[in-house]
């Protein structure tokens, strides 16, 4: 059986891809600029026609687009097509603001469960595997996105949605599921509440999970791999572009593009100039295949490094870091810039600890100020409040020396932060109060 879903477009040279890109963004820029009175001003602000691109390079002088944008001009003013051809819309789960909408015309939608089968079969999972689907199913694009990419390669899906612990743990169980497809977190989630049923996951046929969604740092991976007994895969997507499957973790651990559907560079978060690969900043998308709603240097504000080298898996598409988080979850403390992600790696590296935190921001005089809240492993609850203070104190000293900011730890109740089912809530803002 081949390593890939798609060889041809996965092993694709460089400068075939190159080409194919040219060719699909000079169809999309004069698409959405006959099509959409939004782009077609924007595009004259800038001073530019579709014409004027003949070149990859010549995208840098095509407008951006924002999220505010799609707010502007909701719900359906970035739509291409009429709505006879439109035929679903999901919306975004609104993690910041207000939703946002994501029409697709049938075509979209295959492209997308064609994407989201590359990523599932990078992952691992083959046409055997019964795979429980544990994103939630509605307007949210992982639920369908996930079932669509398991359809197409013709796995037994159990559509459980997200929820539910204990019926998840039991349909896992009964029906010898060897996928499980959630957020990150959720997986945590499912992992505790087995731990607690006294069901050992790793007894079980379940051999690979495919999170994604939310950010989650390689020490959750090794955690989750380490509960469940399984490979820990990931995607990562938006519903600006699409939803899951804009590009997946393979064989060795790497996050490949779908580079035949999305055009991928970074910026600098604050001055918008273009970083070279290997720079981290913010990763910007346009959708070079996309009919409906294909955006156009959309800045996604997720921070990451784009890297274009070999990879042992064979795959010659570009390959993405790890999101360290968004642009807007960035804390500045004591003039330093902060992201959730490196906290929970230092809280990580102390196997004391669980993987439940909360951070807490507020205002202390004019500046910025965070505490730390987490919880403990259960059994060290017993030692006494002393042994507990001591081990927030050990993680304030650690998160001092490794980032230089005095962050308060303190070893909260077990169970008292709330388990996710979906995205977690790691930061609570208070600087508004
Ligand atoms: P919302 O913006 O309301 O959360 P989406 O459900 O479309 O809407 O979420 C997309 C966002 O989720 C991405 O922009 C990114 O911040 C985050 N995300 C998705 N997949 C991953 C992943 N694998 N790693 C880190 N973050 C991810
Ligand atoms: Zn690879």
């Amino acid at each position: 059986m081949s390593d890939y879903w798609d060889e041809k477009v996965e092993t694709m040279d460089l400068e075939q891809m190159r080409a194919f890109q040219l060719q699909k963004l000079q169809e999309t820029l004069k698409w959405v600029y006959e099509r959409i009175p939004f782009y077609k001003k924007a595009f004259e602000d800038k001073g530019v026609k579709p014409e004027d691109f003949q070149s990859l390079e010549d995208l840098g002088k095509f407008p951006f687009t924002v999220k505010n944008d799609l707010r502007d001009n909701y719900p359906f003013g970035l739509c291409a097509v009429p709505m006879d051809e439109v035929v679903r819309i999901h919306a975004s789960s609104g993690t910041t603001g207000k939703p946002i909408t994501g029409p697709y015309t049938a075509q979209d939608l295959e492209d997308w469960s064609e994407c989201m089968a590359r990523t599932l079969w990078s992952n691992g999972v083959r046409k055997s595997d019964i795979i429980q689907n544990a994103y939630g199913y509605g307007l949210f694009t992982g639920g369908l996105g996930f079932h669509h990419g398991a359809l197409k390669i013709g796995c037994a899906i159990v559509p459980t949605s997200s929820g539910l612990t204990e019926r998840q743990l039991t349909l896992m169980n009964d029906f010898d599921v060897t996928v499980l497809g959630a957020t990150p977190t959720y997986a945590l989630t499912i992992a505790e509440r087995a731990e607690k049923m006294g069901l050992d996951i790793r007894d079980l046929p379940l051999r690979i999970g495919s999170f994604g969604a939310e950010p989650w740092t390689v020490a959750i991976r090794e955690q989750i791999e380490e509960r469940m007994g399984i490979a820990a895969h990931e995607t990562y997507g938006l519903t600006e572009m699409m939803g899951p499957g804009v590009s997946f973790s393979c064989p060795e651990y790497k996050l490949h593009i779908n580079e035949d559907h999305f055009y991928s560079e970074i910026i600098d978060p604050v001055t918008e100039a273009p970083l070279p690969e290997g720079e981290q900043g913010e990763l910007v998308l346009t959708a070079i295949q996309r009919r409906a709603m294909p955006l156009i240097r959309f800045r996604t504000k997720d921070i990451t490094t784009l890297r274009r080298e070999r990879c042992a898996c064979g795959r010659t598409l570009i390959s993405m870091d790890k999101i360290t988080g968004r642009y807007d979850d960035m804390l500045i403390i004591s003039g330093v810039n902060v992201f959730p992600s490196q906290i929970e790696s230092l809280i990580m590296e102390f196997p004391e600890m669980e993987p439940h935190y909360l951070l807490r921001v507020f205002k202390k005089g004019y500046l910025d100020a965070l505490t730390v809240e987490a919880e403990a492993k259960e059994k060290i609850y017993s030692q006494g409040r002393d042994t507990l203070d001591a081990l927030g104190a050990k993680v304030s000293e650690r998160i001092h020396q490794a980032i230089g900011i005095k962050v308060p730890t303190k070893i909260v109740p077990f169970n008292s932060i709330p388990r996710s089912e979906g995205k977690a809530k790691r930061v609570i803002d208070e600087r508004g109060k």
